[in-house]
């Protein structure tokens, strides 16, 4: 049987380091703080954020959030994130995505404060990672991912590592962050999207598959080499009657079908979501730390 990479106890394990510098913090007077910016009503955002929320309370992080309706314009939005750029106690702001589709999101990321953009969406965080400059912030998401990989002791180093999907928010900053020359990094990397020519052959390549496509259990057996690491990033909702709910969360990979094949897998949920919730409370830290420097 695989390893079975566990996302909750190693977001627990970055929670406590988390508390350590939390405690270090206040110990000088200062509590790092975050502002969670929502837009509308879309019931997946408002639990996303709830559960930022709840983290922060559980850290003893400052916690500011901020729901507007969907009628919101781009206009009062921008008005808020000025003020959170200009709000001292306010370490890390984030708008919660997908805003209702008359804000220009890519214009609402520009207008936070690189310094207080913890979720690393901001050209200039973009560029800090893609140039390996440690100043910056990386993506929660891709950056939990690696920390799994880290913490279970998964040489990356030459490793053929295959990233499926390439957003902004996952493939893409995934990718530099394993090509990049450090730990956790220097793998060989290929992005696949939807456009790739006979996906399973260049997957079957992937000591490491990382999957983030959004589409329930595309990845099956065939997908994946004997004794690969697969990390799932997908969080898929799928009808299931027997549930209260009416549905269930699967990931881009079929569990049951690919485990026997691989050396080590994240299941779906309890891998890689605790992990982008753990690493969005460590940037805070980071940025709370990065900005007192700056000013004590
Ligand atoms: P996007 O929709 O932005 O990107 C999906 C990517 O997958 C695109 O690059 C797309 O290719 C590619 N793709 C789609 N279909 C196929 C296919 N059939 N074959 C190959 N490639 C395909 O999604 P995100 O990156 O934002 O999210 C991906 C998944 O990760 C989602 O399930 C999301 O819910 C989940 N997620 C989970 C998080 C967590 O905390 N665990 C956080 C963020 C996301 P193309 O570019 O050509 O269209």
């Amino acid at each position: 049987m695989p390893m079975i990479i566990d996302g909750k106890a190693i977001a627990e394990k970055v929670k406590a380091q988390c508390r350590e510098s939390i405690a270090a913090l206040k110990s000088r007077g200062i509590t790092p703080g975050l502002a969670v910016v929502i837009i509308g009503d879309d019931p997946a955002s408002h639990a996303y954020v709830r559960s930022k929320v709840r983290t922060c309370e559980e850290l003893g992080l400052h916690s500011l959030k901020i729901q507007k309706p969907s009628e919101t314009s781009q206009e009062q939005l921008l008005e808020i994130i000025a003020e959170l750029n200009a709000d001292e106690a306010i370490d890390g702001i984030l708008v919660q995505s997908p805003p209702p589709p008359h804000i220009d999101e890519g214009a609402v990321v520009r207008a936070i404060d690189p310094a207080k953009d913890v979720d690393g969406f901001h050209p200039l965080n973009v560029a800090k990672l893609a140039m390996d400059d440690d100043s910056g912030f990386v993506p929660c998401t891709p950056f939990g991912c690696q920390r799994l990989l880290i913490e279970h002791g998964i040489e990356t180093s030459g490793a053929r590592v295959v990233v499926l999907g390439r957003s902004m928010i996952v493939g893409k900053p995934m990718a530099l962050l394993m090509m990049r020359n450090g730990i956790g990094g220097n793998a060989t990397v290929t992005v696949a999207h939807s456009r790739t020519r006979d996906l399973a052959s260049v997957t079957r390549e992937a000591d490491i598959l990382i999957a983030a496509i959004g589409k329930p259990h595309l990845v099956t057996a065939d997908h994946v080499k004997d004794g690969a690491t697969v990390i799932d990033v997908g969080i898929n909702r799928v009808v299931d009657s027997t549930t209260k709910s009416g549905y269930r969360l699967v990931g881009d990979v079929d569990f049951d079908a690919v485990a026997p094949k691989c050396s080590a897998i994240t299941p779906v949920p309890g891998g890689v979501g605790p992990m982008t919730i753990a690493m969005l409370m460590a940037n805070t830290i980071k940025s709370s730390q990065l900005r007192h420097r700056a000013t004590s």
